[in-house]
């Protein structure tokens, strides 16, 4: 083995991601020859110009009515809680296996996250486990599209309907996903999308909030939006006599929305590539002890953002997870954990500890204590003590099959090896 000082079985590596298309540049130069003439073309304060043209052709890919571009996935995650008027001493449910920012943004509105466990295979929201965690006091639900995978919708959309509470959807790693035929993002009251570097296409930096409700939209507008553009959009007579700069500044760099327009053209195509050296890794790696690859649910297509496979030390002798990556990192696969500590076990809410003077855990708002112990989400605990493998995916948006075999080859090399690693 490699780590041994034997030859390394992977031989290429994937490109590099992100990956600028001449197209892309090209549209980056007219736009700032354009801004010469045309200001809107650099100043995103009143909306139109590139934000525009983004924000259309997203919502009408997506099949949603209302796009509104955002400088970052976690920017449109917190102006749809705050359109949802989510606010101190609020609930709302998250599950503990995700990326942190998916939770942070209900901390930003002084509200309290609750944390959910995991369906074990799809390794998103458990509707159950959501419908457990429902008190008076919930407002919301964050459903997160862990990985590219569609999360259970319609049996999630059916806990949050019966107990009437909003459904935010974080997309950020699932652009282009879908479930029962319709891209992910369009279920929920809000969709919200990432286009940071690194995501499965990119701005550079940016995210998208989709929604179908004018009255949400609006909201959004204004907690988000330079004024000169909430002027320019409501419509709602309630909502005008609140134009104001008091609301953040998330809007989008028009550069940004132009990359990312450019990149949409790719969308399908990429994740199309992505997903067919996935499954072919997952059918190779379906032959060998030690490791599962992904699974796909009934109805879903993931785009792979990150290849997720479980580890099962139990078949290779009970090999320590930490030494089966090692291993498998010096024969040439990239490989490693991801989340690593479900997020309720994380520092800030084991001390309860977030903007000080016990906000927003004991603001004199909430109504009981919520409290993160240690087996309140099982599977999500279990998954990442002992199951969770990440190997990325976002770079696979070529045809990469022989690397594919020789990923599966240096799987197969440890596994018959195991000994010894022991
Ligand atoms: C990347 C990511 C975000 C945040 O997106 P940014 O554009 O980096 O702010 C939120 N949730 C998940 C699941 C993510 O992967």
């Amino acid at each position: 083995m490699a780590i041994n000082g034997g030859e390394r079985t992977v031989k290429d590596s994937p490109p590099k991601w992100p990956f600028v298309t001449d197209e892309d540049i090209e549209a980056v130069v007219k736009a700032l020859r354009k801004s010469r003439d045309d200001p809107r073309y650099l100043s995103a304060a009143g909306g139109g110009g590139p934000l525009e043209e983004l924000e259309r052709e997203f919502a009408r890919k997506m099949g949603a009515t209302y796009a509104l571009s955002t400088n970052s996935g976690a920017a449109a995650l917190h102006i749809a809680l705050a359109a949802c008027e989510v606010g101190p001493g609020d609930e709302v449910i998250v599950p503990a296996y995700t990326w942190g920012q998916s939770a942070g943004v209900i901390l930003h509105q002084n509200a309290i996250p609750v944390f959910a466990d995991i369906d074990p295979k799809t390794y998103n929201l458990d509707p159950q486990s959501l419908e457990e965690r429902i008190t008076e006091r919930t407002k919301a639900v964050i459903v997160v599209h862990l990985y590219g995978h569609p999360a259970d919708m319609d049996a999630i959309l059916d806990v949050a309907e019966k107990h009437g509470i909003f459904v935010i959807e974080d997309c950020a790693q699932a652009l282009g996903a879908k479930y029962k035929g319709r891209y992910v993002g369009t279920f929920g009251h809000f969709g919200c999308f990432s286009v940071g570097d690194g995501k499965n296409i990119i701005g550079g930096e940016g995210g998208v909030l989709l929604t179908n409700d004018r009255n949400l939209y609006e909201r959004a507008l204004l907690e988000g939006m330079h004024p000169a553009r909430q002027n320019a959009e409501l419509t709602d007579d309630s909502l005008k006599p609140y134009v104001d700069a008091l609301g953040h500044t998330y809007r989008m760099h028009p550069l940004a929305a132009v990359i990312a327009r450019s990149q949409l053209k790719h969308l399908d195509e990429w994740n199309e590539m992505r997903r067919r050296n996935a499954e072919y890794l997952s059918t190779l790696l379906s032959k060998i002890p030690g490791v599962e690859p992904p699974f796909v649910a009934p109805h879903c297509e993931h785009v792979y953002h990150q290849y997720s496979p479980s580890y099962f030390g139990e078949q290779l002798k009970g090999l320590p997870r930490e030494r089966f990556i090692r291993a498998l990192q010096a024969e040439g696969v990239p490989i490693w954990t991801y989340v690593n500590v479900p997020l309720h076990l994380r520092r800030r809410f084991q001390e309860r500890k977030f903007y000080g003077k016990g906000c927003p855990f004991d603001c004199p708002h909430a109504g009981r204590r919520v409290e993160y112990r240690e087996g309140d989400c099982p599977v999500a605990e279990e998954r990442c003590k002992k199951r969770e493998l990440n190997m990325g995916s976002t770079s696979w948006f070529v045809d990469l099959r022989p690397l594919m075999e020789q990923y599966a080859a240096a799987f197969q090399k440890v596994a018959e090896n195991v000994d010894e690693l022991l």
